[in-house]
This record gives structure tokens, sequence and C-alpha cells, in this order.
């Protein structure tokens, strides 16, 4: 089972836990995940009229492209994914994985790798 969760939330957290924003909260130094990282991405999540980023970044997220990026690495997140045996959660920074890439990645593993994903 995989299991995502936000930085925030520790009771939410399985097994080992790996980050797979771009950045991580300080002094938090978990292992990056970047075969879900969301890279250049990010570039369309800034609001085009602010200097500051979107309150919650994901939200506009573009997802297709964002499922593109994950479709190109699925030969490695299938590697990833044949040395896992035990549960493990892949965090971000949203409260809610409704404003999280994190839904998407978990969405992409359930339909084109048949994991199992608790999204929290
Ligand atoms: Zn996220």
């Amino acid at each position: 089972m995989i299991y995502t969760a936000s930085f925030f939330a520790p009771e939410n957290h399985v097994g080992e836990v790996y980050s797979i924003a771009e950045r991580q909260p300080r002094g938090f130094g978990l292992p990056r995940l970047d075969l879900f990282r969301p890279g250049n991405l990010l570039d369309w999540w800034v609001c085009p009229k602010s200097i500051y980023p979107c309150k919650s970044a994901a939200y506009g997220l573009p997802p297709d492209l964002y499922m593109k990026q994950l479709e190109r690495r699925r030969p490695y997140i299938g590697m990833w994914l044949r040395e896992l045996w035990s549960g493990i959660t892949l965090c971000c920074w949203e409260a809610d994985p409704f404003d999280c890439h994190r839904k998407w990645a978990a969405e992409f593993l359930r339909k084109r790798l048949g994991c199992e994903v608790t999204v929290r």
C-alpha cells in the first residue's frame, strides 16, 4: 500500500516517508522521491498577475501535463515499485489533497500501474 499525506500530518505517515515536493519544510530532511516532483510544471502554478505564488499552489496544476510527465517516467516508476516491500508515504505541502499534486500522483499509480493508494 502506498499512502499520500501532508508533511504536517504525521498521524497520516505510514512506513518510510518521502518528499515528492520541490522543497520541504525547514528541518524535515526527508529523502526525496524525484519521480513524482512536479519540476518545471510549478511555473504554471504561479498567478500571472501576482509576484506571489497562488495560496494553494497545486490547485492550478494542469493535470494532463503532470500525467504526461509521469507517463514519461513510468519505466522508472515501475522499477521503483518493484523494489518496494512495505507501506510508504509520499508527502507534499497542502493539508487538503484536493489542492495538491499528490492526488494526481495517486491517480497515476492506481490507473497506470494498478497500485493500491490511500490519499490523505
Ligand atoms: Zn503537492
